[in-house]
This record gives structure tokens, C-alpha cells and sequence, in this order.
């Protein structure tokens, strides 16, 4: 079988363990049932996920033009403390931008490799802590826009982390930690605009992975420069899938590719 596609990362189901389907325009593939499963992922060209233009692409699955130019992709995205819905002033697109920013947004805190804050819509919960990898989440934080969480995050920063480290993710080297005891910790850093919206009294939630054999020293596929890859899926976590040779590859730093997937 042969499934033709360009790729976006993968729609999950929170169950235990987490269900993951990669989703093309006319298909889609469950890809848990395919653990065990020799597996081919052809690069075939590039469609930008605006234009859908054959483009390389530059970032978050757009081509270099669309990424400077589309609401989508603006600064406030990965930086939310940049919002500016909530004064009513514009960035690329203001119709967009209120409807994004103002909507309730979390602050978290999830263990992938370590503590990390995390700011996300509330409808992303969790499913963006399943993109992360994250093994532990709480919610620390609701309110009612992007701009609040924003300036919660970058308070938070000075006293836990805000990246994850994806070796130590998927290489499963990971400690518990007791997320409601952090978040106990983090509280008098709050800045006073969100302090009201702290939450006090919810408890972990914890994720479960499809993964069969985590790899030992993880290397990255580079699927542009290899053009294509065959190995045996032996696990997915995070937004990665993992092979038996330890190669893994990252789904959604690979958006906008189009591929094809024998199996
Ligand atoms: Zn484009």
C-alpha cells in the first residue's frame, strides 16, 4: 500500500496509550498499527501549508514568503506575551488576532525532560502536551487571553525551564516530579494582573506513549537530504516517530513535505 500526502503533524486521541493518525487530504493512517511494521517515507516535493506552492520550506510548514506575511505565523505565536488583541491593536490581522488571543489560554507546566512552562488555548489541552512529549502536566493558569499567559510564562521562565530537550525525551531518561508541589512552588511569581486566575486545586494528568523500544541515542532523519527511509517503526512519542535503528523523525518540523508512505 501507498499513501501519498503532505504532511502535517499528526492528530492524536488521549487514550492509553495515545492514538496517532497521520492525516491526508483523501487518507488517513492510524499510525499505531503500524508499530512493528516495516515502514518507507519518501520525500517527494514541497507544498507550503498557505500557498501550496512547491517552495521550500522555511518554517512551521510555510514557505519564506507566507511565514513573514500570514497572521498564522506572526511573532506572537511562539512569543504570546507579544499579543495585542486585547488593547485592539493589530499585528498582521486583527479580526484574526481576536479571535485567536482572546480566547482562554492555559499556562502548564509538563515533564518531557525536564520542568517546563507552557502556554496554550485551552482547547489544545492536551494535545499540545502530547505533541511535547510531555509524560506529566498540570494546568496552573487559566485566563482569558493569550496576552496574560504570555506574561505568565515569561515570569515563570526565571525559575523553571521553557524548552525540552527531544534526546532526553525520547530516550525516555526522565525523572517524576511532583507537578503539584511545583506549581505550589511557582505561585508567588505570578504576576498580579493573572494572580486571580491561578488554579489551586487540580492534580496531574499523566500520558501514556505508544512506544515499544525507546531508542538509545536517537539520530535525526533529515528527509530532504536522504530522500527516503525505510526502518521498523518501533515506537511514537511526542510528535516524533521512532525506528528500530534508532533513527527518529519529527512529523511536524517536517510539515509541508510531501511524502510518500510505503508500507
Ligand atoms: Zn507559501
Amino acid at each position: 500500500m501507498t499513501y501519498q500526502g503532505v504532511l502535517t503533524k499528526m492528530e492524536t486521541e488521549f487514550s492509553s496509550p495515545i492514538e496517532y493518525y497521520l492525516v491526508f487530504e483523501s487518507d488517513f493512517l492510524n499510525m499505531n498499527q503500524l508499530l512493528g511494521k516495516t515502514v518507507t517515507i519518501q520525500f517527494i516535493k514541497y507544498q507550503c501549508l498557505n500557498c501550496g506552492m512547491d517552495k521550500p520550506i522555511y518554517r512551521q510548514g510555510f514557505c519564506k514568503s507566507c511565514f513573514f506575511e500570514i497572521p498564522q505565523a506572526a511573532d506572537w505565536i511562539m512569543r504570546p506575551e507579544l499579543s495585542t488583541a486585547h488593547l485592539d491593536k493589530e499585528d498582521r490581522d486583527l479580526e484574526y488576532e481576536k479571535k485567536v488571543q482572546l480566547q482562554p489560554h492555559i499556562v502548564y507546566l509538563a515533564n518531557s525532560s525536564n520542568i517546563k512552562v507552557g502556554v496554550t488555548r485551552k482547547s489544545q489541552v492536551p494535545t499540545r502536551w502530547i505533541d511535547q512529549g510531555a509524560h506529566e502536566a498540570i494546568e496552573i493558569v487559566e485566563v482569558p487571553n493569550r496576552y496574560l499567559a504570555g506574561i505568565t510564562e515569561v515570569a515563570l521562565k526565571d525559575h523553571v525551564g521553557d524548552k525540552t530537550n527531544w534526546r532526553t525525551m525520547l530516550k525516555n531518561d526522565v525523572v517524576d516530579e511532583d507537578l503539584v508541589q511545583w506549581r505550589d512552588k511557582l505561585k508567588p511569581y505570578i504576576p498580579d494582573e493573572a494572580k486571580d486566575y491561578f488554579i489551586e486545586t487540580n492534580t496531574e494528568t499523566n500520558l501514556d506513549f505508544p512506544v515499544e523500544k525507546y531508542p538509545a541515542t536517537p539520530k535525526s532523519l533529515n528527509l530532504i537530504k536522504a530522500q527516503a527511509y525505510t526502518g521498523k517503526l518501533t515506537g511514537i512519542k511526542g510528535q516524533y516517530l521512532i525506528f528500530e535503528d534508532d533513527t527518529v523523525f519529527n512529523v511536524r518540523a517536517n510539515e509541508g513535505l510531501v511524502v510518500a508512505i510505503m508500507l
